[in-house]
Formats: structure tokens, C-alpha cells, sequence
């Protein structure tokens, strides 16, 4: 490099780094041209990131540690494990040992909608279990621990009755996550599948209330298809409570394997500059062979990512 180009450059880099205070001080709304983190109102957020992981079971192998060798050999660099994780925290840190896989999520789900139950006896198992969940996402180092209140049938309750007692019972389960620094997170599935907590919105609405960072939620591809007018939208109103997301195409097979495109969501997951795990969730196409068609899967999202301008 030449001198003057240095010494324009080191001007530049001075300029940008004074912009950016007044940016932080004067919340300037608009980023300034060229800069890859966007500014929104008076935070400045780090560029999105897309950390590709997969569920367990997704992931062809006859042992754990073949199926993290497998995983990180395609680019993946998470994986997420069913509620049974909790009895298999040390086999679990084995497998990992020495590898750049890391815990995304736990898949911990409804337990049968225990929690929102009107039989206190259920609902003060339901609230140990899923704190016993958190303390293995902790140990584990887990994004967070994936929560459905209930899905259909679990519940003859209204959605406002519901809501209230998640409303009531979360703030302790939160601050419970927060001690073993890891996270609830909220799962708005579709109405096949559930009548309370669809979209994105909804869940968002419960952690703005709760300004609680152990309750945090998260959105699935799969769902989103179903209940929302605009995978970007969705994202950007879930804002800083996201912290999970799933992939399934529109068929609920791999990303790829159907024409779901993934480009809008991803914006939304630029703009709000998100920083966890993007895990399958999902079949594989029938006759087709997962270990082909992941880590064909994994360079279609790294495309799709790419094309997600903002
Ligand atoms: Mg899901």
C-alpha cells in the first residue's frame, strides 16, 4: 500500500469511527453508505450472521460423534438435541469435544401442555421439568431450550386464558434460565398444529411484556409458510427476541429439495442483525439420500443468504 493511499485510508477509518460515535450519541436512523451494520434508531447492530445447524436425528450416523464429524464436514457449525439431552449432557460434551459444533437449541416442546395445565400438580412438574431442561441447556451451552405451551388437544382453555398464565408463570422459569445463562424459547407453530401462538407477533407481544432475557422465542420456516404474510416482517417484529430459527422447505424437506425460497426471511434476519443458529428441522425428499442432499441443502441457504441484499 501506497503512503497517501494510508494515510487515506487511516483518515477514512478516523471519519468512520467518529460517524459511528455520533451515530451511537445522536441515534442517527440511516446507515451510511458502504458500512455493513445496519443502524437501527440508536443501536447499532453487528451484521446478521447465518450459523447453519441441524437436528440430531436429521443427520445420518450410527453414533453421535459420527454424526458431529458428518455436520461440521458439510459447513454445519451447530447441532440441536431433543428434551432427552437432559439425561446426556456428558455424552454429549464427548462428542463435541474438540470439534466446532457447538449445542444450538434443545427441542424440549409442549410435555403434553403440562405447563398451562389447570391441574396445578401437572403444572408444578410441567415448570421443574422444563427448569431442569435449562439447567442442561446451561451445562450444555445452549442457545436456549424450544417451548410449545400446547398443542391441539393439550388444552380446552381460551388463547387469553392461556397467555395469562404463561404471563404468570414465565418470570420465574425466565429468571431460572437467566442463572444458567441460556434462554426459553417461544415456538409459534402453524393452525394444523395448534391453536394458541401462530405467529411470530404473538410471541414477541409476550416477551415485550415479560422484559425478560431468559424468555426469548424463535421462528420456523415450516410455520411461518403457513401463518405469515411476510417472512421478513415476521423477523423484524420479533426484533432482539430471536434467537433460534428452523429450516424446512414448504413440503417440510430439506431447503432446496422444493421451491420455498428463503431470501425474504433471511433479509428480515439481516436487518435485525441476528446472531444464532439457523437448524433443519425437516424431512429429507423421498429416494433421495441425506448425505448428499444436506450438504446440498447447506450451499442452496449459503446462496439464498448471499441474494438476501438489504
Ligand atoms: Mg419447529
Amino acid at each position: 500500500m501506497m503512503c497517501s493511499e494510508k494515510k487515506q485510508s487511516t483518515a477514512f477509518s478516523t471519519n468512520r469511527r467518529n460517524f459511528l460515535k455520533v451515530c451511537m450519541i445522536g441515534g442517527v436512523v440511516a446507515a451510511m453508505p458502504g458500512m455493513s451494520s445496519p443502524v437501527i434508531g440508536q443501536e447499532q447492530k453487528k451484521p446478521g450472521v447465518l450459523k447453519l445447524s441441524s437436528q440430531e436425528g436429521r443427520i445420518p450416523g450410527k453414533t453421535l460423534k459420527e454424526k458431529v464429524t458428518s455436520l461440521e464436514s458439510w459447513g454445519g457449525c451447530g447441532m440441536e438435541f431433543g428434551g432427552n439431552a437432559v439425561g446426556r449432557v456428558k455424552e454429549i460434551q464427548d462428542a463435541l469435544k474438540g470439534t466446532k459444533i457447538k449445542v444450538s437449541a434443545i427441542c424440549w416442546g409442549s410435555h403434553s401442555g403440562d405447563l398451562v395445565s389447570m391441574d396445578m400438580e401437572k403444572r408444578k412438574k410441567g415448570i421443574q421439568d422444563i427448569k431442569d431442561a435449562l439447567s442442561a441447556a446451561g451445562e450444555l451451552e445452549s442457545t436456549g431450550v424450544i417451548f410449545v405451551p400446547c398443542f391441539h388437544k393439550q388444552s380446552t382453555l381460551q388463547n387469553d386464558e392461556i397467555r395469562k398464565i404463561l404471563i404468570d408463570i414465565l418470570p420465574d422459569i425466565g429468571n431460572h434460565a437467566q442463572k444458567c445463562k441460556t434462554r426459553v424459547l417461544l415456538e409459534p407453530l402453524n393452525s394444523g398444529e395448534t391453536f394458541y401462538l401462530k405467529k411470530l407477533e404473538q410471541a414477541a407481544s409476550i416477551c415485550n411484556e415479560l422484559k425478560n432475557s431468559g424468555i426469548a422465542m424463535m421462528g420456523d420456516f415450516y410455520h411461518m409458510k403457513k401463518e405469515e404474510t411476510s417472512d421478513k416482517e415476521a423477523f423484524i417484529t420479533a426484533g432482539n427476541n430471536l434467537h433460534h430459527v428452523h429450516l424446512a422447505s414448504t413440503t417440510r424437506v430439506l431447503p432446496g429439495q422444493d421451491d420455498r425460497s428463503f431470501v425474504d426471511g433471511f433479509r428480515g434476519l439481516k436487518i435485525i442483525g441476528y446472531q444464532d443458529y439457523c437448524s433443519l428441522e425437516c424431512g429429507c425428499k423421498k429416494k433421495t439420500d441425506p448425505a448428499v442432499e444436506i450438504p446440498k441443502a447447506f450451499e442452496f441457504l449459503k446462496k439464498q443468504w448471499e441474494e438476501a441484499t438489504v
